[in-house]
């Protein structure tokens, strides 16, 4: 596994990105908000609110996946092209999952 495991383990969950979202209640229009104006207002905070609840729960899959490339030893390696990911790379991203190469092809 390269010397990743502990090491890692620990710098990953102990990553502030790995507390779980609390449940949320779900997010509600200001039914009283009155005039046009606050309802579209309204609905944009609330667009808001749910693509920041997307992005949290996309952030934590790719943390739980990388947690089980740790166990299963996969961590560190390229998904794609099976070479070893640049450490400064995991430095940036620890979660990242593919080298500069294969990202950079998309
Ligand atoms: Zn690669």
């Amino acid at each position: 596994m390269r010397g990743v495991g502990n090491c890692w383990r620990f710098a990953i969950s102990s990553s502030p990105m790995m507390r779980r979202p609390r449940k949320r209640a779900p997010v509600t229009l200001d039914q009283e908000s009155v005039g046009r104006l606050s309802r579209i207002d309204a609905m944009q905070v609330q667009a808001m609110a749910l693509a920041a609840q997307r992005h949290r729960q996309a952030e934590c899959s790719r943390i739980d996946a990388a947690l089980m490339r740790i166990d299963s030893g996969d961590y560190g390696w390229c998904v794609r092209c099976g070479e070893e990911i640049e450490a400064k790379r995991l430095d940036r991203a620890p979660a990242t999952t593919m080298c500069l190469a294969c990202a950079k092809e998309g």
